[in-house]
């Protein structure tokens, strides 16, 4: 994939920095380059999934166009995720193209959300293309659970994959999501395992996003319940670390890791949001939580120049709700009908 062609000097308009209705700056763009995955999570994906056409996803030329416009509008931190980013046929491609933006300094961070299965393969090019840190999606270190959890995973895989991505010098941060039933009693032994060996892990509570056979509220687990319980035999100590999203840090004295705790529905997080989403069809969602929507594809694909996709992407970001109102109660429907597979977690 030869790089989109960004020498064009910038008009005025693309070099105003991206701010929103409520004054907040919008710095940080997480893309979904595929709705594709080869586990099925059962609080993500539905076991048969119906997968969109290819002609609906945006191309790697067109992703690497819109991400570049972002950058353009000073977006400084850019995360690749999906579906599942490593099984896009052309990934690495794209990340070798859009690290043209890191060498520049437009970019400081180059990233991406994984589910770690295929990092074995991929590490070495990552850290090649400058990416430094990675998150790596991780619920439970026990083969069975992990194989029910993703429908079909093998742990040995993720965990060959964190191995490789450290041994090539990337960070890994793990994410867990808190399920009540099945991976709760376990989360102690996970944050030791990935503080001994010197990963950063984030916990996050099951969102109520896309309909999936389970029922959420039975597997909801409230992180405040499970900091009350770590905190009654460790000491936590907060961390003044803020990212401008839902993630709270804290340090666990006794293992010398940092903990985060993702908590979009204890907590209103909304007022410091600096982040948008760009789904792998190209449409632009400026609130996780909310059904807003701009096509950015359309805009591309009717041979939008520069000004004009700059000027869609203001339009977007100009009007990105000023909070959201997920609720996990019994008998709710789904916050969104969008899967987090779709919109990239
Ligand atoms: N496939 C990659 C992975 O699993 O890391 C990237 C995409 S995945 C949608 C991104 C993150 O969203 C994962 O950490 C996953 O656990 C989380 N996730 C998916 N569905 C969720 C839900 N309903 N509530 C909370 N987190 C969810
Ligand atoms: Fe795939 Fe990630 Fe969703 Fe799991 S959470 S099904 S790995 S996209």
């Amino acid at each position: 994939m030869t790089p989109y062609d960004s020498s064009a000097a910038p008009t005025p308009a693309a070099r105003q920095p991206l701010v929103d209705g409520f004054g907040r700056t919008v710095t940080y763009l997480r893309v979904s380059v595929t709705d594709r995955c080869d586990l099925r999570c059962v609080y993500c994906m539905a076991e048969h999934m119906t997968f969109l056409p290819k002609a609906e996803v945006l191309t790697l030329e067109e992703l690497d166009r819109v991400s570049s416009a972002f950058i353009g509008l000073g977006v400084r931190k850019l995360r690749l995720t999906g579906g599942e980013p490593l099984v896009r046929k052309g990934f690495m491609s794209l990340v070798e193209s859009l690290s043209r933006h890191l060498r520049s300094g437009a970019l400081d961070e180059l990233t991406l959300t994984t589910n770690g299965t295929q990092l074995a393969r991929f590490a070495g090019d990552l850290a090649r293309h400058g990416v430094r840190r990675i998150n790596v999606s991780l619920d439970t270190l026990k083969p069975a659970l992990f194989r029910t959890l993703t429908r079909g995973g093998d742990v040995a895989a993720v965990i060959a994959g964190i191995d490789a991505a450290q041994a090539a010098g990337i960070a890994v941060k793990i994410n867990a999501v808190a399920l009540r039933d099945d991976n709760a009693a376990e989360i102690p032994a996970l944050i030791q395992w990935a503080h001994g060996r010197g990963l950063d892990m984030t916990l996050i509570e099951t969102m109520p996003l896309g309909e999936v056979e389970a029922d959420r509220t039975d597997q909801f687990l409230s992180l405040t319940e499970v900091r009350r319980a770590l905190a009654s035999y460790w000491t936590l100590t907060d961390l003044p670390l803020n990212t401008g999203g839902p993630a709270r840090y804290v340090r666990v004295e006794e293992t010398g890791g940092r903990l985060g705790f993702i908590t979009p529905l204890s907590h209103n997080f909304c007022e410091a949001c600096n982040r948008v989403r760009l789904t792998c069809t190209g449409t632009l969602h400026t609130c996780l939580g909310r059904e807003d929507a701009s096509d950015l594809r359309a805009v591309l694909r009717a041979g939008a120049d520069e000004a004009r996709l700059v000027e869609a992407i203001r339009l977007a970001v100009d009007a990105k709700p000023q909070g959201h109102d997920f609720q996990i109660t019994r008998d709710a429907a789904p916050a969104t009908r969008r899967h987090m597979s779709t919109t990239g977690g």
